[in-house]
């Protein structure tokens, strides 16, 4: 038994009813969604979305990292996006932490991670702020692109816009 029989299985009963796809790389809606990797959420139904639609970028806490910065700007120029939806959610476990927390947890574990940076929440409200503005003033970006974020709750399933 392996870790991942059941995920190959259940893939073989999936490709089964397949049927092909017609669809290409790029994002039928224009759209892309930066969320986070909570697994409550899911970004295709919760928007009324299809696989082809949108280009869904996770991590944890739903923050505008670099990473998430240098896939926006393949999603833009290359694959179709023409707009940006920054998606966190209530009951995240990154505003429940600190990242001198997360240090002092896996250094119980023996592990030193102190190279790295968890962008933590502390004021949720404040983070998308920031990552708002860190899209819209990035020089990578089309300065007139629409971005917008909006804040998810995980218990009733509805999003709501944020002032930003
Ligand atoms: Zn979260």
């Amino acid at each position: 038994m392996n870790a991942f029989d059941d995920l190959y299985s259940a893939n073989a009963k999936f490709a089964e009813s397949f049927g092909g796809s017609d669809l290409t790389g790029r994002a039928a809606r224009g759209l892309a969604v930066v969320t986070c990797m909570d697994s409550r959420i899911d970004p295709l139904g919760l928007l009324g979305l299809q696989p082809g639609d949108a280009k869904i970028l996770r991590n944890a806490g739903a923050r505008v990292t670099d990473d998430v910065l240098r896939t926006l700007v393949l999603a833009v120029y290359v694959l179709g996006v023409n707009r940006v939806l920054i998606m966190p959610h209530t009951d995240c476990g990154m505003a429940k932490v600190t990242d001198a927390e997360v240090h002092a947890l896996t250094r119980d574990h023996g592990v030193d991670t102190r190279s790295l940076e968890f962008h933590t929440v502390p004021d949720q409200s404040e983070a998308l702020k920031h990552d708002l503005t860190r899209i819209r003033t990035t020089p990578f970006l089309p300065r007139d692109m629409p971005v917008s974020g909006g804040i998810y709750d995980v218990h009733t399933g509805r999003l709501t816009p944020s002032p930003h």
